[in-house]
């Protein structure tokens, strides 16, 4: 089992589970319905430490990355409810910094993909009906840390960050 085609989703754990079952690898169990598997219940799951994301947002992660995009210089914190948010502000520092050494916003945006998606996963913390569980996966290259999000409506969670991001945009614009 290899990581190469993380692209192929949430196969990657199941199968591991099935193979070795011995294996330190739980799956995390849906707080709704208490499924085990990928039920409708998960907004995302991330691969922490490959820095993907699976699932229903992830058809999403292009567009939120290109809003945060237009608004990262501009706005110095996140706009409530999320204005505590120090990953942001590590994020927009670290832009700021790539952007002094020359590089376009994109490249600068795009250098900091993990942190981009501590971002959106402390976004996603904060909303409303949204619970999260940590699970890690055991492999023979080394421990894989993932992260699941879940909610009773996820498409409802989306449209609600979309929608926060939006917002986020506008008050850069009229700032
Ligand atoms: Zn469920």
């Amino acid at each position: 089992m290899k990581h190469n085609n993380i692209d192929d989703d949430l196969e990657i754990e199941n199968e591991v589970y099935d193979d070795d079952e011995e294996n330190s690898f739980a799956a995390p169990e849906c707080p709704i319905c208490e499924s085990q598997q990928e039920c409708e219940h998960v907004v995302a799951t991330f691969a922490v430490t490959e820095g993907t994301v699976h699932g229903p947002l992830r058809n999403h992660v292009r567009g939120m990355e290109e809003r945060m995009e237009g608004f990262i210089l501009d706005l110095e914190t996140l706009p409530r409810p999320y204005n505590y948010d120090g990953e942001y502000e590590e994020l927009r520092k670290n832009v700021i910094l790539s952007m002094k050494g020359g590089d376009s916003l994109s490249d600068a945006f795009e250098d900091q993909g993990h942190s981009v998606f501590k971002v959106f996963r402390s976004i996603l913390e904060c909303t409303k009906d949204v619970s999260s569980q940590e699970y890690e996966i055991d492999e023979s290259s080394g421990t894989w840390g993932y992260i699941r999000y879940f909610a009773s409506d996820p498409h409802q969670v989306i449209t609600d960050v979309n929608q926060y991001l939006l917002a986020a945009a506008e008050e850069a614009k009229s700032s």
